[in-house]
């Protein structure tokens, strides 16, 4: 069967459409919500939920112990499912809109909610599926610049606005670690100048008893400056076996005689998992031995004979080539058959389009509504509006409820405790940007080169090299400022490199040098630099730091850059880690735009790498001279252990 003959069709999860009855508690007007918080009480600090689709992360808002009186989103389906479980009011709003923004702000200023929480959409930044919309992008059938992308400063402007005691923000981990981290470095910087602790995770959901590998970017602010403690991460890890094995054997594409309101018998086992006792608390009486959205998409007959020779080990390379409808090279992890005893992988949105990353781990199918939505720790009193593609869309964009509830619950925590934070990311870059600005000679010179080659060059020649040799090297190779001139002075290139012990370096130099005369534009972004020989993008990430040009420096990770970020953090995981745990950690050394300053994180990450590079070394530390000593948690431990 060639290409072209292929039917790639997946049946749609057609039917039936689930209608959701509002909550008994809800109201339908601003002024009817204010009137309804008023004669409800305090007996629970109140809560708003931006972006809230259908109301994950206010489910585990609720189960720490809020009262989560007004959700906001602009997708009416799941707004229904979010109406049917929540008390208080829903809004239909797009948040990009002014009209909107200042609506809801303002009514969440009269409300007066201990906290503000969302997750602004994920799908602009998260990595999955972001060729299918370059693609989008080059054919003209979608805008450059996804104004979904801006959302976060609607959330961060409302928050602003009403001054919640607490701010909960959930993303995907692509929102936080971006080359230039700007939109983490903005909500902190903007969040500490008004008088916010800020603290920031990237979050497994698996270390806190979700059943599934989902990774998801977090920030908490905490107003007064009051400390944070994020939620315990050692327990067992939780299967997919704890979250679904009860669960009754249904064929693809089964469907209840009763349509939306049919249901499946069950029986709770003798000895549940403590995921299948959550998810069954809470249940009307009726409900115990009813499971509901227990359905899920036929079956093709190729897939079914796909499936049928399918371990959690295949992979679709594995696959008969004859039954193969996508490219394996391209395609090898198409489909995936969970496995009983691990985590899942994340449940997204994609689930909607056709499941195959989520096969059953011993029926012939993929998950159904009921149990992708256990795996995401819905609670089963949970049924979701809409069709069962909408149902897949939501369940797979919220944030699992037991995570939420967990980091809700640290915030109420914090709250009570009103400890100090140890220290901002506007004290710590501010301390070390002035340690640098006033240092004189540097140990990295190259970090205040005249031009981008030349700090190109020096770190090609002298990365790892003692401070004299350095010292030594500098004043010639400040000079050789392009790479015209290198190739000019390669005699004198040659007998310096022989006299600082570094002369098998300059073909690593010449070579570079060489590439960037005959490829002049190379030299022009940092992407680009890295076209030439032996030009890593730590390389390149550097020496952005004297490039006048870019706006926003990108954060440079490097063993350096995570030592200090470590060690004044207090964090230990940051080297298995360093794209993501240690890009965050670093960016919280670094500063941010903030209303009435300009950006100057360019120099505080060259701050940070002059300090590792000088004080902050490896072994040995010369703390006591140290402009971040005062707030170091490994200076302090050290202190405290001495004493
Ligand atoms: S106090 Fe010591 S350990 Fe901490 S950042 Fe400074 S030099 Fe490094």
């Amino acid at each position: 069967m060639n290409a072209s003959q292929r039917n790639y069709r997946v049946g749609l999860v057609r039917g039936p459409v689930v209608t959701i009855p509002r909550h008994p508690d809800a109201v339908d007007s601003p002024t009817k919500l204010l009137d309804w918080a008023a004669s409800r009480g305090r007996k629970r600090p109140r809560a708003a939920d931006l972006f809230c689709g259908a109301g994950g992360l206010s489910v585990g808002l609720s189960e720490a112990g809020y009262d989560v009186v007004l959700g906001v989103d602009n997708d009416r389906v799941a707004l229904e499912t979010y109406a049917g479980l929540h008390p208080g009011l829903v809004l239909c709003r797009d948040l990009s809109e002014r009209e909107a923004l200042d609506e809801v702000a303002d009514l969440i200023c009269k409300l007066d909610v201990e906290i503000v929480a969302g997750g602004p959409p994920c799908q602009p930044f998260s990595r999955a599926g972001k060729s299918k919309i370059r693609s989008l992008v080059q054919a003209g059938i979608r805008p450059e610049h996804d104004n979904r992308r801006d959302l976060w400063r609607a959330f961060l402007e409302v928050v602003l606005r009403a001054r919640p005691r607490a701010v909960l923000l959930e993303n995907v981990p692509d929102m936080a670690v971006t080359s230039d981290t700007a939109i983490v470095r903005t909500l902190v910087s903007e969040l500490e100048a008004e008088g916010y602790a800020v603290h920031t995770a990237l979050l497994r959901a698996c270390d806190h008893g979700v059943p599934q590998l989902r990774n998801r970017f977090f920030l908490v602010a905490l107003a007064k400056g009051i400390g944070f403690e994020w939620p315990d991460a050692s327990g067992a890890l939780a299967t997919v076996k704890d979250a679904i094995i009860d669960l009754p054997p249904v064929e693809g594409g089964w469907r209840p005689v009763a349509g939306a309101d049919g249901f499946l018998p069950y029986e709770t086992p003798v000895e549940p998992s403590a995921l299948v006792r959550r998810a069954r608390d809470g249940l009307d009486a009726e409900d115990e031995h009813r499971i509901y959205d227990h359905i899920t998409r036929p079956v093709r007959d190729d897939d079914r004979v796909i499936f049928e020779s399918m371990d959690s080990t295949t992979r679709y390379s594995d696959v008969d080539e004859s039954l193969r409808r996508y490219r394996a090279d391209i395609f090898d992890d198409k489909y995936k058959r969970l496995d009983w005893d691990k985590p899942s992988r994340s449940i997204t949105a994609h689930i909607a389009r056709d499941g195959y990353w989520y096969i059953h781990p011993d029926q012939t199918r993929t998950l159904t509504v009921r149990e992708a939505a256990r795996l995401q720790t819905f609670p089963d009193r949970v049924r979701f509006a809409g069709p069962p593609s909408a149902a897949f869309r939501h369940i797979g964009n919220a944030v699992p409820p037991l995570l939420a509830e967990q980091v809700a619950s640290s915030i109420r925590e914090a709250l009570r405790r009103s400890e100090p934070a140890r220290a901002s990311s506007t004290y710590l870059s501010g301390c070390i940007t002035a340690w640098f600005e006033h240092k004189g000679d540097l140990g990295l010179p190259w970090l205040e080169a005249p031009t981008v080659w030349s700090a190109l060059q020096a770190q090609l020649l002298l990365r790892g090299a003692r401070s004299d040799a350095v010292k030594t090297a500098w004043p010639t190779l400040e000079k050789l400022d392009s790479p015209e001139r290198t190739i000019e002075s390669v005699d004198e290139l040659r007998d310096l490199a022989l006299l600082i012990g570094r002369a098998r370096r300059v073909p690593q130099v010449l070579g570079a040098a060489r590439w960037y005369v005959e490829n002049p534009s190379d030299l022009d972004t940092i992407k680009t630099r890295t076209r030439a020989p032996r030009v890593t993008p730590q390389v390149a990430a550097i020496a952005a730091l004297v490039d006048p040009v870019i706006e926003s420096a990108p954060v440079v990770v490097n063993q350096g850059s995570l030592r200090v970020a470590s060690r004044v953090l207090g964090l230990q995981v940051l080297q298995q880690r360093p794209g993501s745990d240690g890009r965050l950690a670093v960016t919280r050394l670094l500063a941010g735009p903030s209303a009435g300053r300009p950006d100057d994180s360019r120099t505080s990450m060259a701050a940070v790498l002059e300090l590792a590079a000088t004080l902050c070394k490896a072994r040995d530390p010369l703390c006591s001279e140290c402009p971040l000593n005062s707030k170091c948690a490994w200076y302090s431990s050290r202190s405290a252990q001495v004493q």
